[in-house]
């Protein structure tokens, strides 16, 4: 592949400059890219026009953008390009979906079906207008494309990024305000990858989406979601929101990966609207561009794109990164990427990138695609030095340090709760056998009272057991007792219905049973009576226990109803031990 850009200084210059294109490049396989910083409707006009004219048959798509780049420099408001594939197996073909006229499923349907019909297909590269509402539908209608497809793009836009003002344009449609161009590449010599790059870092303390609707995020940490920019950053809900925010995107994770998102609006209501769906239980950090995060990861990433010894870069860079950088440096971050291979990209209000399967729609980030036709050509290179900023910026100490003493705070309430949780388990948890403690019981026993439902209680004591402790020792009684504790546990987790197990004293137990008459409950009874007698243990050999049952009556309140299985305990142990006695 090789890239040709074409000179552009008035019409006739551009008319000439196709011309003689055409004749040095007679039967090759070309489409032009235009890339158009103004939205004049004559200028776009103009160009296109010029290209089916000169160069009829050759396909060609564009879109408006915030600045446009040819090798990794600013460059001329409109920039046209050649691209010319080299190899005979290679396609390129242009398509364009109106999006007034087709609902979203019915235009991903129809992609899908291309690649289908298609399979030279190896990439799709799109060129979006900003929609009314979020791009989660589109991402969502590609997830059955073919798994080897990358896919990347970015949204159009103009030199006022608060303005939804953008066109794309192509040789499949007509300059449109409401339009995506899909660009199928593809062939069996024909290599795609493409990555995504931010540097941003997520920065003080993280919210839980506790409430939204679609792509209107309403709540972060059930507080309107506006108060949160308001109350860390100080940003006015006005019409300068987007513009204000654009460098303080939400940071979260979304199809396993890190996603950048920007609120392109507050509403009166204080939610935000996102260009994307977010989903409650997600959870968000603002972050920031760190500088020297940016310059690290990007020549990190670089090296990969180099690895892949691309012919031809495109780049979708986010406005917002021009806005971060300041104009004069916007091809700073860019410049590792520039002697790789010759590239053509703009600033955009929106990036697109295929990552595990998954289609993502980004803010704030630099997605580069690299494409090649034939094998990757394995050249040793220097490491690119990259320059490094001598003095970090104050504001990026200064985020640091916010950072860093939010998630110790984050860490330090995590130990904490942990610590609490465990302080309410253990107050309510019997040491020894792990059961319910006994004023957890009767706390049980009451509320159960008070639900009106109906409620047996079995009450268990180990028979002759202070024999045991005087025989075999007290460590063998304790392990006596864990092992009815054991049966009654594993009962408690069998049981379907509502089952509390306790430790009431020594080697006495008790079991609350909801949802459960006498009659199932002495079923059980006997089960755990038989279970228990049939356990052998090493010294102690079997032991046997003794159990009441009783059912709770309308006049019940606790204490009645446990002095009442007690009683059925008491006539178990009179009448010979080692059986079920119901009262
Ligand atoms: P009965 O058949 O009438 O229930 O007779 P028993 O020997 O089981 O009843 P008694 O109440 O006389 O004895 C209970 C014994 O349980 C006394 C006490 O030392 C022992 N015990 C209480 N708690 C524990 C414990 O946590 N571990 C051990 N090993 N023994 C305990
Ligand atoms: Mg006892
Ligand atoms: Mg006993």
């Amino acid at each position: 592949m090789k890239q040709y850009p074409i000179s552009y200084q008035n019409t006739d210059d551009l008319r000439q400059s196709l011309r003689q294109f055409r004749d040095s490049h007679k039967a090759a396989n070309v489409v032009f890219q235009i890339f158009s910083a103004t939205l004049e409707p004559n200028a776009i006009a103009e160009v296109c026009n010029a290209i089916a004219e000169e160069c009829p048959g050759v396909p060609y798509f564009g879109c408006s953008t915030s600045g446009n780049l040819i090798n990794c420099m600013e460059a001329p408001e409109i920039s046209v390009v050649a691209i010319v594939f080299e190899r005979e197996t290679s396609h390129c073909m242009v398509l364009q979906y109106d999006v007034r006229q087709n609902d979203m499923d019915s235009v991903t349907d129809d992609i899908t079906r291309m690649t289908e019909t298609y399979p030279w297909v190896r990439a799709l590269e799109f060129y979006f207008t900003i929609p009314d509402g979020s791009y989660t539908a589109f991402c969502e209608g590609l997830k059955n494309v073919r798994p080897d497809v990358q896919m990347f793009g970015g949204v159009s836009c103009s030199n006022d990024i608060t303005s939804a003002d953008c066109c794309v344009f192509s040789s499949a449609g007509a300059c449109s305000s409401q339009a995506i161009v899909v660009v199928m590449y593809g062939g069996e010599d024909f290599h795609a990858d493409a990555i995504k790059i931010t540097g941003w870092k997520p920065l003080g303390r993280k919210f839980t989406v506790t409430k939204s609707d679609g792509s209107n995020l309403q709540e972060l940490d059930n507080i309107p979601a506006y108060e949160v920019y308001h109350k860390y950053l100080n940003i006015p809900n006005d019409s300068n929101f987007f513009y204000n925010t654009l460098e303080f995107p939400l940071f979260y994770e979304h199809n396993g990966i890190t996603i950048l998102r920007v609120p392109t609006a507050s509403n009166p209501d204080l939610s935000l609207t996102m260009s994307s769906d977010i989903e409650v239980g997600s959870t968000v950090r603002i972050s920031y561009g760190d500088p020297k995060t940016i310059v690290e990861s990007i020549a990190a990433d670089s090296s990969y794109i180099r690895d892949f010894s691309p012919e031809l870069l495109h780049i979708f860079s986010c406005a917002a990164r021009k806005t971060f950088w300041a104009m004069k440096e916007s091809a700073y971050e860019l410049e590792p990427f520039r002697d790789i291979a010759p590239s053509t990209g703009f600033f955009s209000h929106g990036e697109f990138l295929r990552a595990n399967g998954c289609l993502d729609q980004h803010n704030v980030t630099l997605i580069i695609a690299a494409m090649r036709e034939g094998d990757a050509i394995r050249t040793e290179h220097a490491v690119h030095e990259t320059k490094v900023l001598s003095k970090i910026p104050l504001v990026s100490r200064l985020a640091t340090f916010i950072s860093v003493t939010s998630l110790e705070l984050e860490e330090m309430n995590e130990r904490l709760e942990t610590a609490n949780q465990n302080l309410r388990k253990a107050a309510i948890t019997d040491g020894l056998t792990g059961l319910y403690n006994r004023a957890e019981m009767q706390r049980r026993i009451e509320e159960l009272l008070e639900k009106k439902t109906k409620l047996s209680l079995i009450m268990l004591d180990i028979d002759n057991f202070k024999q045991v402790n005087d025989t075999y020792g007290h460590q063998e009684g304790d392990a006596v007792i864990i092992a009815l504790a054991n049966i009654l546990r594993s009962e408690q987790t069998r049981s379907i219905s509502h089952f509390s197990a306790g430790r009431w004293g020594g080697e006495e137990f008790m079991l609350a049973l909801a949802d459960t008459d006498v009659s199932a409950a002495s079923f059980i009874a006997e089960l755990i009576r038989q279970c228990f007698e049939n356990i052998s243990f090493p010294i102690a050999r079997p032991q046997t226990v003794s159990i009441g049952v009783t059912q709770a009556n309308e006049k019940d309140d606790s204490d009645s109803l446990c002095i009442r299985v007690d009683q059925a305990l008491y006539k178990a142990k009179k009448s010979g031990k080692n059986k079920v006695i119901v009262i």
